[in-house]
């Protein structure tokens, strides 16, 4: 099977859908952590942050000129949010495809704790 995120990007597997365009998908996360949770995610393949070079760029361009609207469109952009990209085993991510994890509607808890394996 190709990413999980790819085939969410293809329409192969079903999403809440709240923003798309040529560049980028917004769809509300499965385990939703806030009132609101949307994963923000590059249309291309892009593993994480670290994958990010000069071939790629115009997506994470498009991204972070998006996210404004993205928050207006769900009502958290005077409220604020939390915007968070989990990179590799230690930063916890589980998808390895790019997102950005867009987080609000309540107070959201800045804990960051952490654990020896
Ligand atoms: P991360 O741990 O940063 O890789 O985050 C992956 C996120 O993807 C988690 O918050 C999951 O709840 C979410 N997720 C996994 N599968 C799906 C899916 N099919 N639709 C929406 N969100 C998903």
């Amino acid at each position: 099977m190709d990413c999980l995120f790819c085939e969410i990007v293809k329409k192969n597997i079903p999403s809440k859908i709240v923003f798309e365009n040529e560049y980028l998908l917004a769809f509300e996360d499965i385990h939703p952590v806030a009132p609101v949770h949307v994963l923000i995610i590059p249309k291309m393949h892009i593993k994480d942050i670290n994958d990010i070079s000069e071939q790629n760029i115009e997506y994470l361009t498009q991204i972070m000129l998006s996210i404004k609207d993205i928050a207006k469109m769900l009502g958290i952009v005077e409220t604020g949010y939390k915007l968070v990209s989990n990179v590799g085993k230690d930063g916890g991510q589980e998808v390895p495809h790019l997102h950005f994890h867009m987080i609000g509607g309540a107070k959201i808890n800045a804990n960051i704790s952490y654990k020896n394996d």
